[in-house]
């Protein structure tokens, strides 16, 4: 039930997309220590076991990445190591799509101005509205899950009491978040680490 989940790894890095597609095979690649299946656990480093390709549309990339695959010979599970700047199953990088967060809940924005923002400032990246709802959307819904998480960091934090207000909510999740992190990506990587889910993914695979 966790297989699809759990077996995707994602590992901090303060590399951009476009050095870390620049140095392709070259890239070095950490290795996680244990294997992550639940049911395995093994405290042993998996195997090397070649890459697969997944689009990553970022601000300063926009194109192909290899993604590192291990292989545990004691579960026969594969892992995938994402690399902090992406979300499993986004093509957007995680910036991008905080930056959409960021314009609506922070400098609220309208949909229709944030396209606008990236058509002016970011014309290469080509955003359109659908993308935009979606993420807000995904966001927004994913607040308590994330609040949830939040508190696995820190159990006596004050959580903000959404009432009707999801969007003034948001916001004080933003700042927990930015505050206790510090870095997007950092705050991301950790947060999946935890939850073994990424604070983007869809709400049934945690009841999965
Ligand atoms: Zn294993």
């Amino acid at each position: 039930m966790w297989d699809v989940m759990i077996l995707q790894r994602i590992f901090l890095t303060s590399i951009s997309s476009y050095e870390y597609a620049r140095r392709g095979v070259d890239f070095e690649f950490p290795v996680p220590d244990t294997c992550p299946n639940p049911e395995c656990l093994m405290p042993i480093a998996p195997k090397k076991h070649g890459f697969y390709e997944r689009t990553c549309l970022d601000f300063c990339y926009r194109g192909r990445i290899l993604i590192r695959r291990y292989y545990c010979p004691y579960c026969g599970k594969t892992i995938s190591y994402l690399p902090s700047f992406c979300l499993p199953y986004y093509q957007y990088s995680l910036a991008v799509i905080y930056l959409v967060i960021t314009y609506y809940i922070e400098l609220s924005m309208s949909y229709g101005r944030i396209r606008r923002e990236f058509r002016d400032r970011y014309p290469e990246l080509q955003i359109d509205m659908q993308h935009i709802e979606f993420y807000l959307l995904r966001f927004l819904v994913n607040l308590h899950v994330i609040q949830v998480g939040l508190r696995q960091f820190w159990p006596d934090i004050a959580l903000p009491d959404f009432g009707l207000d999801i969007k003034r909510g948001a916001k004080k999740i933003l700042h927990i978040v930015n505050d206790g992190f510090g870095k997007i990506h950092t705050f991301s990587q950790r947060f999946f680490e935890q939850c073994k889910r990424s604070f983007m993914s869809p709400l049934r695979n945690i009841l999965a």
